[in-house]
């Protein structure tokens, strides 16, 4: 409309012009009266005609009325007739013609031109409305994931940020991984993922070359919930699994037990001596077995609710080493590796639970002699006993120089079930629930349980306990 008001001003300088209208063709090519001034002398039906003459004709045309002359001025797009602008004139247009003629063309052929522009920078102005819009509907997509999504360009500055991960404020730990994954993609022109402990959270990253330009998105998500998740299922799977075994190893004993028990109640007459004394011996030792696995499954359901009691005595730390020593021997055969005990103690008499105490040094020293490095030529553990730094005290160390534990699970071989998974876990026995009673005895002794280790040189674990009044 402001176009033709443009036209209609500069016309009015060249001619007088009473009054104007304007007739346009929409879309349907259906024409219509856009503007009429009011007191135009022609009604939209009268003047219809004159527009199939502008569209015949396609350039100005003057038109004599009863009073006055009609102004007929087409406006063409691509040769085609689009608009056509009528001005009712009170005086003769002839003399002025003779002049301004071209003016006239002029005119005819700047409102096009600018029609035309106009409806190229409409359609600029719909897609930019239309992009405008759609970056809105992606923004908010974005915004309403849980994952974190970055974008990142290739000089590892970041290009686009969604809510989340605005919200997860990450540390500059986590904004390394990021990089360091942004990196790789780049490099080897693909999608990398990665799960990664951060913290005590678990997150989960993915990466998408996103092509034009070529930046790299980044999903991140904090996974820490499933994870725990599937370890309490695990664990569940594990406990279910270790009560079902156990209940199924008290089988074979019992039937060894009673069927001997039976021989002899059957045939007690007939038995020489020496046969009744073996019998009674292998009924004495699958009764020890029978306790043992009695005991591990006692030990589980006390760890289970934390009921142990302790039997607080004085007893010498040495001799309970000895006795550890004396039981471990097929086993030091069999896994080929050495023991010593190293002391400068003549006694280390200490105040705690006996029994218990016992049943920690035998459950290290079996580890240290089970997780031995098979790759080295002398394998050896042994158990050191000496004053602590701390005064009144006697401290313990099993040290060996076997496989060692990997940093990042140094504090969890004492939860419940947990073995560090290495190919020789898989071939050693074990249930993994050896530290974790050794852990709640020495908790209730209130003994801290040190621990250092180095992967491919060995481990050490102490204890230390106070020294008896
Ligand atoms: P188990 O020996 O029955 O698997 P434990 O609770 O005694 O269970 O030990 C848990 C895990 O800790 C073991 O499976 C092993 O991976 C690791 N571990 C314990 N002691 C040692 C050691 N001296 N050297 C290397 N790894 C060890």
């Amino acid at each position: 409309m402001d176009v033709y008001h443009a036209i209609v001003k500069v016309l009015r300088r060249f001619f007088d012009i009473h009054s104007f209208c304007v007739l346009e063709q929409n879309a349907q090519t259906d024409w219509s009266t856009i503007w009429s001034d009011s007191g135009f002398p022609l009604s939209f039906e009268e003047l219809l005609p004159f527009v199939e003459l502008a569209k015949e004709r396609r350039s100005f045309s003057f038109y004599p009325l009863d009073e006055g002359h009609l102004l007929i001025l087409p406006t063409l797009k691509a040769g085609r007739v689009v608009s056509v602008l009528m001005g009712y004139l009170l005086n003769d247009p002839e003399e002025f013609l003779r002049e301004n003629e071209s003016v006239l063309g002029f005119i005819m052929f700047f409102s096009g031109l600018v029609l035309e522009n106009l409806r190229l920078y409409q359609e600029v102005l719909d897609s930019a409305t239309v992009q405008e819009g759609l970056k809105k509907y992606f923004q908010t997509m974005l915004d309403s994931m849980d994952e974190a999504i970055s974008v990142w360009d290739e000089s590892q500055r970041l290009v686009f940020t969604n809510q989340s991960y605005i919200r997860s404020d990450p540390n500059e730990k986590v904004v390394g991984i990021i990089k360091n994954l942004v990196t790789q993609s780049y490099e080897n022109r693909n999608r990398n993922s990665l799960e990664k402990e951060i913290e005590g959270h678990f997150y989960s990253f993915g990466t998408v070359l996103l092509g034009s330009p070529d930046q790299v998105l980044v999903s991140m998500e904090d996974i820490s919930n499933t994870k725990e998740l599937e370890r309490i299922k695990k664990l569940d799977q594990i406990r279910t699994e270790f009560v079902s075994n156990i209940s199924h190893e008290f089988r074979t004993p019992l039937a060894a037990i009673k069927a001997y028990a039976e021989t002899i109640r059957d045939s007690f007459s007939s038995l020489d001596e020496e046969t009744g004394q073996q019998f009674m011996i292998t009924i004495l030792e699958q009764s020890d077995h029978l306790e043992e696995l009695l005991n591990r499954l006692l030990d589980f359901s006390k760890l289970e609710n934390h009921t142990m009691q302790l039997e607080i005595e004085n007893f010498d730390l040495v001799e309970q080493v000895q006795e550890v020593e004396q039981n471990i021997q097929k086993m030091l055969e069999m896994y080929a590796v050495s023991f010593s005990i190293e002391t400068d103690l003549a006694k280390a008499v200490v105040s705690g639970d006996r029994k218990r105490i016992n049943q920690v040094i035998f459950n290290f020293v079996t580890n240290a002699i089970k997780y031995r490095d098979a790759e080295k030529p002398e394998r050896w553990a042994k158990v050191s006993i000496e004053e602590s730094e701390e005064e009144g005290k006697v401290t313990l160390s099993v040290i060996d120089n076997g496989i060692g534990i990997p940093q990042e699970c140094m504090d969890k071989v004492f939860e419940k079930f947990y073995r560090v998974d290495t190919s020789l876990t898989y071939t050693v026995e074990g249930t993994g629930l050896g530290l974790a009673v050794s852990k709640e005895i020495l908790d209730k002794h209130h003994a801290l349980i040190m621990v250092k280790s180095e992967e491919g040189k060995g481990s050490s674990f102490s204890f230390s306990l106070p020294k008896a009044e």
